[in-house]
């Protein structure tokens, strides 16, 4: 696994960190499971960092020397690439060949790295994009910076090279075939998973004693990094909205707004704080460091309604986590969360981001709650890691088949050159040029 601008042992919910996280450290574990080893390579962000740590029994994070530790942001990390590939590579050649089986890289960064070691190593380069500039710069935030054109070319040349290129839905499957020019036969849908096991309904009233939430409130949940794109902004107006309109609420309704700052812009907690106060609801609103996951699912279980306002998202795993612990979720109708969500079954997807109507659409998950929890519960059982890691070991073992068949046609062709140097208008018996 290429995991170059996030690590897997790095606490989701902040900065970089986010589903990609989630995805490769439970993706990795059922690989593990399985009996099929995992290297995860990533950047090395701090001189305490020791070069190699052990996930779990299988799962290998290796941490690349490529630029200073600290000081680097996302944006600064393609001018590290080539030194990133370096070290891969050298890693590698300390093996004996055929040491990798496949390179699967997660985001665009990984990708141009993967392109160079699946060339060197024959062995097929399967691609998750996580996000995509294209889809990201059409559904911008205000005061979220468009993704740079640098961005769009290395994913198109990701896109062309990968031999395997896995979508979270079909949706991201056609953005990859119409906007990037993918070749469909190289998509493959696999969405993500859940741990049910760690996200399951729990007791609500002990969920909410625990982070310190009276019985009677009413609690809006949202759960993420915090940035434009992720639109807690909206919560806010909401949250305002339905005070205005039931003045009986004022004492009960809780905003909770779990995770940290990610990027800058209009929403970093400060502003959003601000914004609060702003809309004079600064004493409904509580903001929560990042949580690890078994206290997270004690912040899903205590709220009545997870709200996802987000102006894009390629799938939302914070969505279908708050569904596994029976809690309905309101969000946007936008990428992956229309397959997160089942609208009207597990919650209410929203079209746009008019307060007004996430205001709505809260009221009316309050209503039916009992109902959309069993719902949610139901719905996002579909989902499981152990399925995302069949589904991907399926398109790994694929791919290399399709690679290695390939190769023994290019070597057939290789031995042909002569034939196929001889130029089609030249009659039988005249000599050959040079
Ligand atoms: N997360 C977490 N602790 C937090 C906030 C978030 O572990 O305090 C995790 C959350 O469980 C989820 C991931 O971060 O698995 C966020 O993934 P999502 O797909 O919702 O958003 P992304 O970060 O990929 O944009």
């Amino acid at each position: 696994m290429l995991s170059v601008h996030t690590s897997p042992l790095d606490q989701p919910g902040a900065g970089d960190a986010g589903g990609m996280n989630v995805y490769i450290v439970e993706l990795s574990r059922r690989l593990a499971a399985r009996g099929i080893a995992v290297d995860v390579f990533t950047r090395a962000t701090s001189s305490d960092l020791p070069p190699v740590a052990q996930l779990t029994a299988g799962v290998t994070v290796r941490h690349v020397n490529a630029g200073p530790f600290e000081g680097l942001g996302k944006d600064d990390l393609p001018a590290q690439l080539c030194a990133f590939t370096a070290a891969v590579l050298r890693e590698e050649a300390q093996h004996e060949p055929g040491f990798y089986d496949a390179v699967h890289s997660h985001y665009w960064l990984s990708g141009q790295v993967g392109w160079l070691a699946r060339d060197r190593w024959s062995v097929p380069l399967i691609h998750s994009a996580h996000t995509l500039a294209k889809v990201k710069n059409a559904a911008l935030a205000e005061g979220d910076a468009p993704e740079p054109r640098a961005r769009v070319i290395g994913e198109e040349q990701v896109v062309a090279e990968a031999d395997r290129l896995i979508a979270n839905t079909d949706e991201e499957a056609r953005q990859l075939v119409r906007w990037y020019g993918a070749d469909p036969r190289r998509v493959v849908v696999v969405p993500p998973g859940v741990d049910l096991d760690r996200f399951q309904p729990a007791d609500r009233a002990r969920a909410r004693e625990q982070v310190d939430l009276a019985p009677d409130d009413v609690v809006l949940l949202f759960v993420g990094r915090i940035q434009p794109l992720k639109a807690p902004d909206v919560l806010l107006h909401a949250a305002a909205r339905m005070l205005a309109d039931d003045p009986s609420l004022r004492d009960r309704l809780r905003v909770l707004v779990v995770g940290a700052p990610s990027g800058s812009g209009l929403t970093e907690p400060q502003k959003l704080q601000e914004l609060a106060a702003r809309l004079g609801i600064a004493d409904r609103v509580r903001f929560v460091a990042p949580q690890q996951p078994a206290q997270l699912a004690q912040y899903y279980r205590a709220a009545d309604v997870a709200v996802v306002p987000s102006h894009n998202e390629s799938f939302g795993l914070v969505a279908l986590e708050a569904q596994a612990c029976g809690t309905p979720v309101v969000a946007a109708a936008v990428g992956g969360l229309t397959t997160a969500v089942e609208d009207g079954v597990s919650g209410v997807l929203v079209a746009g981001h008019d307060p007004a109507d996430y205001a709505t659409a809260v009221r009316s998950v309050l209503a039916q709650r009992e109902l959309l929890s069993a719902g949610a519960r139901r719905h996002a059982s579909r989902f499981s890691w152990d399925r995302t890691a069949e589904s991907l070991v399926a398109a790994y073992t694929a791919a290399g088949a399709e690679l290695a068949a390939a190769e023994v046609r290019g070597r057939r062709e290789r031995l042909r050159p002569a034939v196929r140097a001889v130029p089609s208008a030249l009659a039988p018996g005249t000599a050959l040029p040079g």
